[in-house]
Order: structure tokens, then sequence, then C-alpha cells
């Protein structure tokens, strides 16, 4: 791709699992790896007369990622319920804050390769619940729901990435940054920190370009290639006068390329609604200040 005519865009999609005891909002286990459906209970399985209950070590380590990722807070806040269907998905709703999420307009700074210092701008941040697993095999497919109820940040940057190589960066810095504040232990390759890239090019000058998101990477190395593949495939359509589709694309690992999976959803698909089990509540000043008195120098 010729970089003295065309510029590159990229955000990202962070989901990073909190290290808790208990999930979100039962009192099931929060690990990694046991026997498929142990950790369950009659509340992450969605089943009737069940009501939730938040977990605030979630609360707090969300918050205190949100500080230290220069965010401002969002003092009144509740959750919202994102629905579809899947059958990872026990309630057929993700619980999650999609009005006013925990974290706003904050910002991180990296340092690259030449030692300069790359700041990328946070948009939010927001506290919510992870699905169940499934499990392929030639026989058919199984249902893992060990992992429902999980507690998860999802962060969302600024398209403010020009190269993977940047992004790669970013990752590294970042994963160092949940690991000193025992936030999250960041593993790409378990699935406890994944991301998203959503990628576009366009003419120097035009502005932002069609984005396409890709999924299903696990480390930030097939982060950087699958932006770098996408910036070579789109530029490509570009020149030729071709359309981008706005579309997800899944990374294939064995073939190093991206491929169609869906065309994109919009939030008014997901009809979110206030969830009624959980009351909206307050982050006071004092739970704020309690949480400053946790920030641990960070590795910049
Ligand atoms: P959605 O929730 O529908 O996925 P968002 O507006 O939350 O959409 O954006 C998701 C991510 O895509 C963000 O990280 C954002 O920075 C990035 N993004 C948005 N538009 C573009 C674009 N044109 N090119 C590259 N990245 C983009
Ligand atoms: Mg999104
Ligand atoms: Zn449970």
């Amino acid at each position: 791709m010729d970089k003295t005519v065309l510029e590159t865009f990229i955000g990202l999609e962070i989901h990073i699992q909190l290290i808790t005891k208990t999930k979100l909002f039962c009192n099931c286990k929060n690990s990694f790896g046991d026997p498929p459906n142990t950790n369950i209970c009659p509340c992450c399985m969605g089943y009737p007369g069940m009501l939730p209950a938040l977990n605030k070590e979630a609360v707090k380590k969300a918050c205190l990622l949100c500080l230290a990722m220069n965010c401002k807070l969002n003092e009144k806040t509740f959750f919202e319920r994102k629905n579809y269907f899947y059958p990872d998905l026990p309630n057929n709703y993700q619980v999650t804050q999609f009005s006013y999420p925990f974290g706003i307009s904050g910002y991180v700074d990296t340092a690259l390769a030449g030692g300069s210092i790359k700041r990328i701008r946070i948009h939010e941040a927001r506290l919510e619940e992870d699905a169940g697993k499934m499990v392929h095999d030639k026989n058919g497919s199984l249902c893992d729901f060990n992992r429902v109820g999980t507690p998860l940040l999802e962060v969302v940057t600024e398209p403010d990435f020009k190269t993977g190589e940047e992004v790669e960066a970013f990752l590294l810095n970042f994963r160092r940054i949940i690991r000193y504040l025992d936030v999250s232990d960041g593993n790409m390759e378990e699935g406890s920190m994944r991301c998203d890239a959503n990628v576009s090019i366009n003419y120097i000058g035009k502005g932002l370009g069609k984005r396409v998101e890709v999924k299903n990477l696990n480390s930030s190395r097939n982060v950087k290639l699958a932006i770098q593949y996408e910036e070579q495939r789109q530029a490509k359509l570009l020149k030729a006068n071709e359309t981008i589709v706005q579309e997800t694309r899944l990374w294939d690992d064995d073939k190093k390329r991206t491929e169609s999976m869906r065309s994109k959803e919009n939030a008014n698909d997901y009809r979110y609604i206030p969830d009624t089990d959980l009351p909206p509540f307050t982050i006071t000043p004092e739970f704020v200040s309690e949480l400053k008195s946790l920030l641990v120098e960070l590795p910049l």
C-alpha cells in the first residue's frame, strides 16, 4: 500500500476478563479451565425467578482501570440488556452498560520503538458479562457455560492508530498496565484479553474510510498481521474503484488472511432496554478516592 497517497485508521475494541473470586451477578466461581458446566447456577443459567446481585469487586476493578486510562467516570449508571439469540447465551441477552458506560473520554500513552509517545484516546469502557463457549467437533457442537457471567470490561478506542506496529506496541503496554493493577491477567491466547480491530483506509485528507471489523485475533502479533493484510486488501479494492463492504471479517491463522463472516449489525438491532432486575446506582466521590489510593505507578 502506498502510504504517500493512502492513510490508515484503526480503532480497537478490547474485552478484558476481570480477576474476581465470583462472577458478575452470582456466586459461581470465576475461573478458567475447570471441567465444563461445573461453575454454573440457576442465576447465570437464566432460570425463571432468579435475581442477579452485582459484584462490588468487579465494579472496583472496572473503575480502577477506567481511572488508569484517564477516563471520566459516569457518576450515575445502570445496566441494560443487549438482546440476541445464541446457544452460548442462556438469558438470550447480555447485560452491559449501553447509555452510561463507567468510563468515557480517556487516553492511554504508549512508548513506541523510536522513543516517541503515542497517545490513543479511549472512547468508553463498559462493564458487562461474558457469554459461554461453544466447542465444535465432528460429532456436533457442545456448550460450556462456565464462562457465562464472567465480568468483562469492554474498552473502545478512537480510531487513532495508523499502523499495525502501533497497535502491537499499544497492546503490549496495555497488558502490562492491567497486570500492574491486578485487574486481569491479560492473556490473549487464553482469551482473558480479546481484541477486535476496526480498519479503514482512505486517500490522505479525505478522513475515515469505510470500516471493516476483524475478529478472532488471539495474539498481539496476529492483530498486527491482520491489520497489515486488511490495508493491502482494501488498498487493492480502492485502486480498482471497487466498493469496500462494511462487514465483520475473521482472521484465519493458517491461511494468514481475513475472510468475510457477516455484514455489520447496528445498535438498534439489539433492542437495548434497561435491566429491570438491577437497580441504577451511583459511583460516589468516596468510592473514587478509595480507588485512587489503589492506583500504583504505571510502567511508562
Ligand atoms: P460499533 O459499536 O458498531 O462496533 P463503534 O462506533 O463503537 O461501532 O466503533 C467501534 C470501533 O471502530 C471503535 O474502536 C472506533 O474507533 C472504530 N472505528 C469507527 N469508525 C472507524 C473507521 N472509519 N475506521 C477505522 N476504525 C473505525
Ligand atoms: Mg462496539
Ligand atoms: Zn452462577
